[in-house]
């Protein structure tokens, strides 16, 4: 009898979990192991066995791989979580072990969409502090800090667990946690009065409706571009081919 082998998948976001439910459903099942960062008080949980925390940069991740006898490695981490995504190449790369990158398609624009498009976080900020307004930021609660000194706009900022950061001197905060529809996101967009939407261009469906409410009612668009990933990095963007991959990384 041949010995089941064991995939590992970086994880923390819905195409994650859907994975790591994919794999266990085929007949010929790995062992399956997510790893989740440990960032939300109350994080939802993949089928299979979970780890939690850091490992202590790439040399970490690395000798977790040799130690734990990973056979493969699936990064389905977010597209804007970059330092995990480069330590996986670099610890895959030293250990010798397969790797494949999961990750979403981004969001474009259509003809109704506002958008401006900003390379980072940084110069999100900036493009805030020239327009002022009430503005919707949906960066996650790491990014926040960005915008604490702009004065002159008031935030309505939504969030998973409440930031810990300094914040801008005028806002609300809104913790929640998606998937959100198009009706609850105009609601939302119309009762704060808001003219501007921040948001990260992370792509997928769960939080995709505040872009058709915001185009709906003329709300300009800050959408921040991903940063950039390694070259070379063998990647798919759906699920399916991620699953093909992981039972035969070839
Ligand atoms: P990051 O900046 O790329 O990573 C920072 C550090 O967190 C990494 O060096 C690593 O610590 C640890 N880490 C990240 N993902 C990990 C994982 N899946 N398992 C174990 N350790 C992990 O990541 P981030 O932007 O803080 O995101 C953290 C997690 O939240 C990611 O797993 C991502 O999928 C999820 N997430 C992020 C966003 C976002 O907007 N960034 C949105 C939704 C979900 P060590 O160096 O100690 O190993």
């Amino acid at each position: 009898m041949t010995e089941r082998r064991t995939v590992l998948i970086l994880g923390g976001t819905g195409e994650a979990r859907a994975l790591a439910a994919r794999l266990l459903d085929d007949p010929a099942a790995p062992t399956v192991i997510t790893s989740l960062a440990g960032r939300v008080q109350r994080p939802r949980l993949p089928r299979g066995q979970v780890r939690i925390g850091g490992f202590g940069g790439f040399e970490g991740l690395r000798d977790y791989l040799a130690d734990t006898g990973i056979d493969a490695v699936v990064d389905a981490t977010h597209p804007f979580a970059a330092r995990i995504t480069a330590n996986a190449v670099a610890a895959a790369g030293q250990a010798g072990v397969p790797l494949l990158r999961l990750r979403r398609p981004p969001w474009t624009p259509g003809p109704a969409d506002r958008w401006t498009t900003v390379p980072d976080i940084t110069a999100a900020a900036a493009a805030v502090a020239d327009r002022g307004g009430r503005v919707f930021l949906t960066t996650g609660r790491q990014d926040v800090g960005a915008f604490a000194d702009i004065d002159d706009a008031w935030f309505l900022i939504r969030v998973v667990d409440p930031p810990t950061v300094r914040l801008p001197a005028r806002h609300r905060i809104l913790s929640s946690r998606g998937p959100y529809e198009p009706a609850g996101e105009r609601a939302l967009l119309a009762e704060h009065g808001i003219t501007v939407l921040v948001t990260k261009n992370s792509g997928g469906e769960l939080t995709r409706a505040k872009l058709a409410a915001a185009a709906e009612a003329g709300v300009e668009v800050i959408m921040v571009a991903r940063p950039a990933e390694p070259a070379g990095l063998r990647a798919v963007d759906r699920v399916e081919a991620a699953v093909a991959w992981a039972l035969d990384p070839g």
